[in-house]
Order: C-alpha cells, then sequence, then structure tokens
C-alpha cells in the first residue's frame, strides 16, 4: 500500500499553549484514518496543521512523498481537500454552484466541460442530482454534509480531511455520510483523515484509529488495538466496558473514572 499521507514529527503551539506534540501519523491509498481523543486535545488543530491552515513549528506534512509546506495554496487546494464542522461564510446558494466551488484549484480563464463532468460526477457519486439547483439554505444537515463532501471530492484530492462529519446528524445521515465517505476513499483510493467523536462509528468506519491526548499520540492502530478499556480510561478518564462484536469494539461508558473512590470517601 502506497502512503498518501505522511506527517511527521509535527509541533504547534499558540503563544503559551502547546497544543501539538510531536505527532507522527500515515495513512495509505484508500485507507480511513479515524482521529480521536477529548475535547481539546487538538484533533482540528492537527487537521488544519495537515491542510496547511495553521503552520507547524516544526515536523513535516507529506502527501505522497511531496513537501506541503512548499506548496502555492492552489496546488495544495488540488492535493488536499477539507470538509469543515460549519459552512464557511459566502457560501453559494445552490447546490452546484457550491460543489462547483471544489474546482477553483483548477480553473484558470472559465469553467471547461471538464469541471463541469467532475461535479456531475461527485453529485451522482453522492445521490445529489435531485438536489443541484435546490438552494444550499434550504437542505437538512445531512444533505448539507454531503454538499461540503461534494465540494472537496471536486478538488480531486489525495487526501481528503474531515472534522467531525456526523456531530450534528440523526443516526440514519451519520451511516449514510460515513458510508459514503468510506466508499469513495477505497474507490478513488484517496487517504481520508476523520476527527469523530463517537467512538463506536470510528470503530466501524474507519481502518484505523489515532488517540489524541493532550496533543500527543496516546495509542494507534486497528480499532480494537486503539479502543481497549485501559486506553479508553486513561485518555477520557472513564469506566468503560468494550464488547467486541464480528471483530469492532463497541464502546459501553459506565462512570466517570473515581466517582467510587469519592463515593467511599464520602461514607
Ligand atoms: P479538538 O479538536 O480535539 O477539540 P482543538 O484542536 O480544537 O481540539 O484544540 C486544541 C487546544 O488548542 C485546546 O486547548 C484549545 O483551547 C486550543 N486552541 C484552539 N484554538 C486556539 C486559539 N485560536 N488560540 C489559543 N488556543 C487555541
Amino acid at each position: 500500500m502506497e502512503m498518501k499521507l505522511r506527517v511527521w514529527g509535527v509541533e504547534f503551539r499558540y503563544p503559551a499553549r502547546p497544543v501539538l506534540r510531536g505527532v507522527s501519523l500515515e495513512a495509505g491509498e484508500g485507507e480511513a484514518l479515524g482521529l480521536v481523543g477529548p475535547n481539546g486535545s487538538g484533533k482540528t488543530t492537527l487537521l488544519r496543521c495537515i491542510n496547511r491552515v495553521l503552520s507547524p513549528q516544526a515536523g513535516t506534512v507529506l502527501i505522497a512523498g511531496d513537501d506541503l509546506g512548499g506548496l502555492g495554496t492552489r496546488a495544495l487546494a488540488r492535493r488536499v481537500g477539507y470538509v469543515p464542522q460549519a459552512v464557511p461564510p459566502g457560501f453559494p446558494t445552490t447546490v452546484f454552484e457550491a460543489v462547483l466551488l471544489g474546482r477553483r484549484p483548477y480553473v484558470t480563464w472559465g469553467i471547461t466541460p471538464r469541471d463541469q463532468e467532475v461535479v456531475a460526477e461527485v453529485l451522482a457519486l453522492l445521490g445529489l442530482e435531485e438536489f443541484c439547483a435546490r438552494d444550499f439554505n434550504t437542505l437538512s444537515g445531512g444533505e448539507r454534509q454531503k454538499v461540503l463532501i461534494a465540494r472537496a471530492l471536486a478538488q480531486e484530492p489525495e487526501v481528503l480531511l474531515l472534522d467531525e462529519p456526523t456531530s450534528n446528524l440523526d443516526l440514519r445521515h451519520q451511516l449514510e455520510v460515513l458510508e459514503v465517505v468510506r466508499d469513495v476513499v477505497r474507490k478513488q483510493e484517496m487517504a481520508a483523515v476523520i476527527s469523530i467523536h463517537d467512538l463506536n462509528l470510528a470503530a466501524r468506519f474507519c481502518d484505523r484509529l489515532v488517540v489524541l491526548h493532550r496533543g500527543r499520540i496516546h495509542a494507534a492502530g486497528e480499532p480494537r488495538e486503539a479502543l481497549t478499556p485501559e486506553i479508553v480510561g486513561e485518555v477520557y478518564g472513564v469506566e468503560a466496558v468494550v464488547r467486541l462484536e464480528a471483530g469492532v469494539p463497541h464502546v459501553i461508558p459506565l462512570a466517570p473514572r473515581g466517582r467510587e473512590r469519592r463515593a467511599e470517601c464520602v461514607v
């Protein structure tokens, strides 16, 4: 498997606040890597360091062997697609225009038949054809999420980054969106990094997981290796049971760690 994405020794700090401390990871062709960890552990910051919205103070990010540090914005956008948590300001109104925005890194003088073809393909891939003339603002949360994914796919990136793509969705749309992402990543042999809160969805839809804790990688590996009761306890501070179903771990949180001890003290 060719490594599409290599992150090596990335350090990022805001003034007076170290956020990422020597983060290294890699993702291969067709691989979905889940990024999990508590609030504030550095997931969004790491995604932003990969797409160069933030410049890490140390470390490198390589895409198919090329250092992203040297690429301009347009060249970068042809290689990395980013699906944000929220709609960026000034987002266009129709679904077609929104997805066409993903072609901007390729457009020089005007929109070409190739641009239109890619947009049509991506709309079909995500089952959005019937929405193409709809006003983006009238769509449901799940439909909007798919449009944001479609916009990123229209960039024809090698690496797809998703920041909590399911956080505002109901159960059905969570499954739909993650199935679409997993399928397209495999079919198009991209590498995806998906920041995701729900450990059970992460385990089910990601090939490997990276568990971030206070800016460091606490554990990494296949879901069953990365989500043991010990690791979940250390990172999230909860007592948890992990059940394996068909090799996929299901995490059942029981109680915040230390509650029993505090209760004993009170008694
Ligand atoms: P996560 O996505 O895992 O919730 P983030 O990457 O958003 O974590 O945040 C990591 C840490 O960086 C947090 O402690 C957060 O408070 C801090 N942080 C995020 N943005 C800024 C900022 N603009 N200035 C200072 N600190 C920030």
